[in-house]
């Protein structure tokens, strides 16, 4: 079964998709893309499709990985490391279609039958923070993610550290001893700010702090991590098992890689692994699109240290479109008490709804996120 074809779709709200065809008419699907760097990928996913999988035999996934990661000089990064995961992906959508499985089914069987999932609540500048626990309770979930702080000084002052306590009362109150809360802090405060916050934190009990120092001061993360009880969790912008390797020497509890930019599929599994071996737990990023999530699910079924699944449907920034809208059986993605249960399907284990993907091909507008600026007019993190 050799590659014959390798189709991109740009789609709202922001998204990629590829379709990886093959001379026995059987078509994988992936989703390969750095938010807001759609068309910078979709340049990546071709040349590497041209180079190294055009004319090859699809199910060779792991030669196919070590040439489109290493066949080049130069290497690694978001832009490559994201284009390498949106076709790991449709290869091992292909190799479940050509084999009768789910590719966790190939990756070793499962090991659970349910996953548990959160929500985004409080935007990019949290607010109306009860209001939207309380909501997505009553839709029955368990756990939500929320930002430490909107727009805020590498240092948080007294008003913002007091603000950041108030929305953690306020999700304690709202989910009850029993459910979860998780911080992300996105990297917008220092070091010495994160400490500050995140000590404040701890009488609320977060699930876990995320990125509470941005991944280029991974080498200070250490810092945090020793200095609380809180579990400390960062990796969506980490690209390779290389990559969370000092993550891991740093002490972090929670590894968050991104099936649709650490290299896919295969190297998520093996990231998983890898986290294992620091007792550490796996809870994938994933404010994308439904191959990105369907790819979550996978790895999540098959991997015993895993914790929970991030998801987007409903996120504050997609602006109408969602996942839903480019799937055949939206059942995959149907929520039982917070959780999604074991796809059956093969692959990826989700139909593509390809009319709508090639409809919606090119509507996508750009999207970038927020430039923020101090009230003095220097940058300030997003
Ligand atoms: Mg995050």
């Amino acid at each position: 079964m050799k590659i014959t074809r390798v189709e991109t779709f740009a789609v709202p709200p922001r998204w990629l998709f590829c379709r990886v065809e093959t001379d026995d008419g059987l078509v994988g699907w992936g989703e390969p893309v750095i938010e807001g760097r759609a068309e910078t990928v979709r340049t990546a996913v071709h040349e590497l499709a041209e180079q190294f999988l055009i004319g090859a035999e699809a199910l060779r996934i792991e030669d196919h990985w070590q040439l489109m990661t290493k066949g080049s000089f130069y290497r690694g990064g978001p832009v490559l490391s994201s284009a390498v995961a949106g076709l790991d992906q449709a290869l091992w959508d292909l190799a479940g279609k050509a084999y009768g499985a789910p590719a966790h089914q190939l990756l070793g069987g499962p090991v659970r039958e349910r996953v548990r999932a959160y929500c985004w609540v409080g935007g990019d500048e949290p607010a109306q923070v009860s209001e939207q626990i309380t909501a997505q309770r009553e839709a029955g979930f368990t756990a939500v993610k929320m930002n430490a702080a909107g727009r805020t000084g590498r240092l948080p002052d007294g008003a913002e550290l007091r603000a950041l306590t108030a929305r953690a009362e306020a999700a304690r109150e709202a989910l009850g001893p029993a459910g979860d809360f998780a911080v992300d802090f996105h990297g917008r405060f220092s070091v010495a700010g994160a400490l500050k916050a995140v000590r404040a934190l701890e009488p609320y009990g977060p699930l876990f702090v995320e990125e509470p120092v941005l991944p280029e001061y991974t080498h200070l993360l250490g810092r945090v991590a020793s200095a609380t009880g809180t579990p400390v969790a960062t990796g969506e912008r980490l690209y390779s098992r290389t990559e969370v390797l000092p993550a891991l020497q740093a002490g972090v509890a929670v590894l968050q890689p991104d099936l649709s930019h650490a290299g896919g599929l295969s190297e998520c599994r093996r990231i998983a692994a890898l986290a294992e071996t620091w007792d550490v737990v796996v809870a994938p990023h994933c404010p994308l699109g439904p191959l990105a999530l369907a790819a979550c699910l996978q790895l999540a079924f098959c991997t015993p240290n895993f914790l929970i699944q991030e998801q987007s449907i409903g996120i504050h920034y997609h602006g109408g479109a969602e996942l839903l809208d480019y799937v055949v059986d939206r059942e995959v993605f149907r929520f039982h008490e917070g959780h999604l249960l074991r796809p059956t399907g093969p692959g990826l284990g989700v139909e593509v709804d390809e009319r709508a993907v090639r409809a919606a091909d090119g509507r996508a507008r750009p999207w970038h996120n927020p430039v923020w600026r101090q009230p003095d007019g220097s940058f300030a993190e997003w």
